[in-house]
């Protein structure tokens, strides 16, 4: 989607699950679908797999889950060693299917598949431009944009160098599985802000956007794709070739796949994401530890942050000096079960559903609770929906404090690139100071992790990291907005120099 002013509700906003395979003697569908079961978390709004078999392309695309988008006879009707599959985030108002991907054309020197995930931010001069030359578009998404730019470009060059003219042509977070004809490609924007990592599978090898869909097929992580880089697959699963083909100074990896949006058991830019929740965890202990009875996580991605939080509370008090001998931390405890058959609160479209979900999906745990000073860890606040419902929930089950600890530093800005995060009006913290929002969600305090913090979980500086929704800087140029680095990407008219 193009960006360039906050997001509306009915803007679609790409926070997608790619994955592409290629395999010796062996059908495509089946390894991709496992793989987009396991990439389900990444969006729930639709799901699709496109197949070559050597002849020809076959594609199925379908509202909906994984699960209920394929049934037996679509997967045998992607017929092919080779293919690519995509997930795609629920957006809050009705599905354009012509948005669905992966998104397919045939053209005169063979046929293309696309999943993208992420988000162009010069989509519009670039449709312009390819309108303008007669290329005709079907939906208003961006992925559209990138397939017809490397359409034009594959008329003329090989497959490499059209790649890299289409890199050098589009802007923004960009991580894509590509299928031409039976060949799948795996690409990293100049700065890797979404993920993408290779893995080898039995008779072949895969890409996807998380590690967990490498281990879903009995696989095993090869490395992250390098932002910048090209992968392609050998059509009969026997090896890759990769191709740096734009090369940056700094990176502008995504923090919050960490923080939120990524699985824990998945390996993101070298780092475990459940142990750099851990470590974030620890570090919320140690920057604004208070003593309570319990500590307890909003399941589920709180859990790692609360389990760090309650371990490095048995090594320091509050305070930071050590803690006594025979004193112990603070216990780690469930005070709230999850209904796991409720969907993202996030996507309810109005403010009453989105209270209403809260409760339905979260539920207190009365003895963690009843008569104790709690502290409840969630990983952000976004609207401060959750938040308030949870100290309002975890009181009437009577407990006498309540104290909130967050992950992440608070949320002030949206996001262009990739993460649903509702618009700057809409963020509790665009405006309002952190005891404004402790006040605000009825909390007895409120401390929210440090930008710092966040980079040193990572091992990486600030300035490899895309920090904009907490700093309000981006790494990209957006209209309208500022950008933390002197220039995010090659500008719009640079040609690369030839290989
Ligand atoms: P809110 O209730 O609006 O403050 O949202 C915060 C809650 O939503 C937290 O429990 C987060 O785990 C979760 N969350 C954070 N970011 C997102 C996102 N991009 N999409 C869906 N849920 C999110």
């Amino acid at each position: 989607m193009q960006a360039g002013g906050d997001y509306t509700s009915d803007e679609p906003r790409e926070k997608c699950g790619v994955v592409g395979v290629s395999l010796a003697d062996r059908e495509a569908a089946r390894p991709l679908y496992y793989a987009l079961y396991a990439l389900q978390h990444r969006g729930q709004e639709s799901a699709g797999i496109v197949t070559h078999d050597g002849f020809q392309q076959h594609s199925h695309v379908e509202r909906g889950l994984v699960g209920d988008a394929f049934d037996e006879e679509d997967l045998a009707s992607l017929s092919g060693g080779t293919g690519i599959g995509h997930v795609r985030y629920p957006t809050e108002g009705s599905l354009d299917k012509s948005c669905a991907q992966p998104f397919s054309v045939s053209f005169k020197s063979g046929s293309l598949g696309l999943s993208h995930n992420g988000n162009l931010v010069n989509a519009d001069e670039v449709r312009e431009e390819l309108a303008a030359a007669g290329h005709a578009f079907t939906s208003d998404g961006d992925t559209e944009v990138i397939a017809h730019d490397l359409a034009r470009n594959l008329l003329e060059e090989d497959l490499v160098r059209a790649v890299k003219h289409t890199m050098n042509r589009i802007h923004g977070s960009y991580s894509l599985a590509i299928t031409h004809d039976d060949t799948v490609l795996g690409v990293r924007d100049p700065l890797g802000n979404r993920p993408l990592c290779l893995g080898k599978v039995d008779g072949g090898y895969v890409l996807a956007s998380e590690s967990a869909a490498i281990d879903t097929l009995d696989g095993e992580l090869i490395r992250d794709v390098r932002p910048g880089e090209l992968v392609v697959l050998d059509p009969d699963g026997a090896g890759y070739d990769t191709y740096q083909l734009v090369e940056s100074e700094s990176t502008a990896h995504c923090f919050f796949e960490h923080v939120y949006f990524a699985r824990p058991d998945s390996v993101i830019d070298e780092n475990l994401v459940y142990e750099v929740r851990r470590t974030l965890g620890r570090k919320l202990w140690e920057e604004s530890g208070v003593e309570s009875d319990v500590v307890m996580p909003v399941p589920d991605s709180g859990r790692a942050f609360a389990s760090g939080y309650a371990d490095a509370s048995g090594e320091t008090a509050a305070d930071g000096s050590p803690r006594p001998e025979g004193e112990d931390g603070i216990e780690f405890a469930e005070g709230l079960m999850k209904n796991r058959y409720v969907g993202r609160t996030f996507i309810m479209p109005t403010q009453d559903e989105r209270e209403r979900a809260v409760r339905l999906k979260l539920n207190p745990i009365r003895s963690t609770v009843e008569g104790k000073s709690v502290t409840i860890i969630d990983d952000s606040i976004v609207r401060g929906t959750t938040s308030t419902q949870l100290v309002e929930l975890v009181r009437e089950a009577g407990a006498e404090e309540v104290h909130l600890r967050i992950g992440a530093p608070a949320i002030i800005a949206p996001c262009y690139f990739g993460i649903d995060m509702a618009t700057r009006e809409e963020l509790i913290a665009a405006d309002a100071s952190t005891e404004d929002i402790c006040e605000q969600v009825g909390a007895d305090s409120l401390s929210y992790l440090s930008v710092d913090a966040v980079a040193e979980a990572l091992g990486e500086s600030r300035a490899d990291l895309c920090l904009g929704c907490v700093t309000d800087e981006y790494p990209f140029d957006v209209e309208g907005e500022k950008t933390d680095r002197e220039i995010a990407s090659p500008s719009p008219d640079s040609t690369l120099a030839d290989d």
